[in-house]
């Protein structure tokens, strides 16, 4: 074998399989899995580790600045913090922002390779912006619409994972609009269409809903976009969750992911903040707190706030709008995956991207029990993996590629706060992307193991 995992509780949540095993890797994939020695070129002893599939996070964002290095031109703050909790697959393009056209985008992360796995939705609002429809409250004309359909197409064959809709972004998208475009993007069979909602607080059920008329007219399967952030208010998470349980239970192909913290990230000059947000929310301008920039580090004053939205509207902004209990309902429901939702600009930025994964493990599952290791571990490998139709990964078994993460249960906690936002968690030892290991003694080695993403249609 070219490398062996030797000693380490491996835990594969598909098969339910948690024993202490040795795993033999050649080529790439999972070769051997046995109670016996392998015989290696390299081994890597897992002592004492958690041996786990790697994580995927299945909603993430492009950083809009990358770092760039000499030695990893397509590196970033968000990739190499991704790959240091584990993650190993990445998805990108969320929220109805992405890349346009992804073809010459992943060209560029193949020739010069990528820290981590990594695909992307295409997102419905920069498709949008290019046919023109520039005002985010406009409404789209034929015209647009045909050449932005046939953008649409152009894209999942260049291999987007789906399509991503952002309605709090562009209120413009009426829900008919949004039906006819994801009518075109369900031409591709297991394309998946990841939504932003349309309101959040006490309007998250109105916006879930649309999000279920969406999938019952289309048949498309629907990721409800970072339930917490949209949900996450005392008296709405218990209605919106029983919403998506009443929409399976008639057949709709609906989900979400969610990012285990009680505040949300976003730029100043969004529509997020249009009027009536703090009504909404039940907060003021001091819960803003400001996460790039000149006045990094401070909390908004009405004076701030306006002066920033219509000077640098593209200043990140973090706001503590969320209720804590509410997340950890989200972070239970079974329908409910694991996910980052990060992105940092120029290093600045939410938490969440260096450490939503071990902040789950560490947190809800080691000290709080609020979720057990198993549960936990679905949510961020298996789950994911089948809800984007990836065949070969989430999964510890033979043939299966060897993307893995070796963490210490006992010490694994995340280490970014908001005033340090990219600071590395503790406790993930090693990353390993196809048989190559990304992360050893929690640094990145290897800037170029990642792989683009592409689906073939199903
Ligand atoms: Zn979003």
């Amino acid at each position: 074998m070219e490398l062996v995992i030797r000693g380490g509780r491996v835990i594969d949540p598909e098969s339910g399989l948690d024993k202490e095993v040795n795993i033999g890797i050649e080529n790439g994939k999972i070769a051997k899995i046995c109670e016996s020695d392998i015989e290696g070129k390299e081994t890597i002893n897992a002592d004492n580790m958690i041996v786990s599939p790697g994580f995927i996070d299945i909603h993430m964002h492009e950083d809009p600045v990358a770092k760039l290095k000499e030695e990893a031109e397509n590196s970033s703050a968000i990739f190499e913090s991704l790959v240091r909790m584990g993650v190993t697959s990445a998805f990108g393009g969320n929220c109805g922002y992405s890349r346009f056209p992804l073809k010459p985008f992943f060209q560029d992360l193949e020739s010069k390779g990528i820290p981590l796995h990594y695909g992307s939705f295409s997102g419905y609002n920069t498709l949008r912006e290019f046919v023109g429809v520039v005002d985010p409250y406009a409404s789209i004309d034929e015209e647009q619409k045909i050449s932005l359909h046939d953008n649409i197409r152009q894209e999942l064959e260049t291999g987007a994972v789906g399509l991503s809709i952002g309605f709090e972004y562009s209120p413009g998208i009426s829900t008919r609009e949004a039906i006819e475009a994801v009518k075109v993007a369900a031409e591709y069979k297991g394309k998946l269409i990841s939504i932003h909602f349309r309101a959040d607080g006490h309007q998250a059920e109105e916006s879930i809903e649309e999000m279920v008329e969406i999938s019952r007219e289309t048949g498309a399967a629907v990721q409800v976009s970072h339930i917490g952030s949209c949900a996450g208010f005392p008296g709405v998470m218990d209605k919106a969750l029983q919403i998506i349980d009443e929409a399976r239970a008639e057949d709709i192909d609906i989900m979400g992911d969610c990012y285990p913290y009680h505040s949300f990230c976003t730029a100043i000059g969004t529509a997020v903040f249009d009027g009536g947000c703090f009504q909404r929310w039940g907060i003021n301008y001091s819960s803003i707190y400001i996460a790039e920039g000149e006045y990094r580090g401070e909390y908004c004053t009405k004076e701030l706030f306006e002066k920033l939205r219509e000077e640098s509207p593209e200043t990140m902004v973090i706001g503590f709008s969320m209720d804590e209990e509410e997340i950890q309902k989200a972070i239970k429901h079974p329908l409910i995956m694991i996910s980052s939702d990060g992105s940092f600009s120029l290093d600045q930025g939410h938490p969440r991207g260096a450490g939503a994964f071990p902040r789950v493990l560490g947190r809800f599952v080691r000290e709080e029990r609020k979720i057990s290791l198993m549960e936990a571990l679905a949510k961020m490998t298996i789950v994911p993996a089948r809800r984007l139709g990836l065949k070969n990964k989430g999964r510890i078994s033979k043939g299966k590629d060897a993307d893995l993460v070796l963490f210490d249960l006992e010490t694994i906690i995340d280490g970014a706060d908001f005033n340090t936002p990219t600071r590395k968690p503790e406790g993930i030892k090693t990353v390993i992307l196809k048989g190559v290991p990304a992360v050893r003694n929690e640094n990145i080695v290897n800037y170029k193991a990642g792989r683009v993403i592409r689906l073939k249609d199903r």
